[in-house]
């Protein structure tokens, strides 16, 4: 069990950013409505995600910790059409196996439970002061596979990687607030009501946020909505559009395609607009069990889906320059 955890955290857990996205994930799958991110050295020494959810119930705490053992699906039908972030029950064990993980939960301002496990093997287990929601901490990540902490790169480098994952999280989720600390020093802060312009203002500043247009579209399988930058606030990278379904963020170059057709003949070579586009849909038309990181999609009728987002920004681009 402790070395097929750890097989399985190769796919899961490239570094910490993994980590950090997952962790979010399950605090957001426990319906957290403030979650605190608190980072050391890039989170390659030290990870704190704390949430205000339904934390666990200190019978069921332990089971967490068995590989497949999701509270999230409990059929083939829910598999076909999943509404939480997680599914797969790999995440836990799997970063567990690999670092020093502490885990306290507790439910209704109830006394809860700590477990410690060190390299995936339970090492402490006591009771917790009472509290809501679930708290965990993920230190000396990789400290037993020397060979993937070799390819851990600088502490910035980890930092922007971990930062990227939890901005967009924010963005698809301006409903929840995020505070994220890097070494003590505040680098995020969203209200967590709902207004996603204000995020927009959080993250990228006051002239992107300001020069945003919202967008919105609907169709007899999506309802789009968004915020696309004007064409003169443009980008270097690629890194400032995002995509959501279903509040994921889905890393699938075609919709970065469908947005970059829209601005074609609007921006220099080279240059990329800041987009934030929301897409909700039934979870029957997303597969997102494609791999365990679950980056990626695969949607039905995407080319339709492609072509809606393109006419929206196109249409809305078109409007503003009249
Ligand atoms: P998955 O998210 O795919 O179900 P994980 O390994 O990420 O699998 O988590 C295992 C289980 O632990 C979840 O199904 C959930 O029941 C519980 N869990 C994990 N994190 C939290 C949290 N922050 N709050 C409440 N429950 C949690
Ligand atoms: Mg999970």
């Amino acid at each position: 069990e402790t070395l097929s955890n750890k097989i399985a955290a190769g796919e899961v857990v490239e570094r910490p950013a993994s980590v950090v996205k997952e962790l979010v994930e399950n605090a957001l799958d426990a319906g957290s409505t403030r979650i605190d991110i608190e980072l050391e050295e890039g989170g390659l020494s030290r990870i704190h995600v704390l949430d205000n959810g339904t934390g666990i119930d200190p019978d069921e705490a332990e089971q967490a910790f068995l590989r497949h053992a999701t509270s999230k699906i409990k059929n083939e039908d829910d598999l076909q059409q999943i509404k939480t972030l997680g599914f797969r029950g790999e995440a836990l064990p799997s970063i567990a196996s690999v670092s020093k993980l502490t885990m306290e939960t507790a439910q209704n301002h109830k006394a809860g439970l700590q477990l410690r496990y060190q390299g995936g093997r339970l090492i402490a287990r006591s009771r917790s002061k009472a509290r809501q929601g679930t708290s965990i901490v993920v230190e000396e990540l990789f400290f037993n596979t020397p060979a993937r902490l070799k390819y851990m790169k600088t502490v910035n480098t980890e930092l922007g990687k971990a930062t990227d994952i939890i901005n967009r999280t924010a963005l698809a989720r301006p409903d929840v607030s995020f505070r994220l600390v890097h070494n003590g020093k505040p680098l995020l802060f969203t209200n967590g009501k709902g207004d996603r312009r204000a995020v927009l203002y959080a993250i990228y500043g006051k002239q992107v946020a300001e020069n945003m247009l919202t967008v919105s579209r609907s169709s007899a399988d999506h309802e789009l909505s968004g915020f696309i930058a004007k064409p003169e606030v443009n980008r270097a990278s690629r890194h400032y559009m995002s995509v959501f379904i279903n509040g994921r963020y889905i890393r699938h170059f075609p919709f970065i395609k469908a947005i970059e057709r829209a601005y074609q003949t609007l921006l220099p070579i080279h240059r990329y607009p800041v987009v934030v586009i929301a897409i909700e849909m039934n979870p029957v038309l997303v597969d997102v069990n494609v791999h365990p990181s679950k980056w990626d999609v695969r949607v039905s009728k995407e080319d339709e889906l492609l072509a809606e987002i393109s006419e929206m920004i196109r249409d809305r681009l078109q409007k503003e320059t009249l």
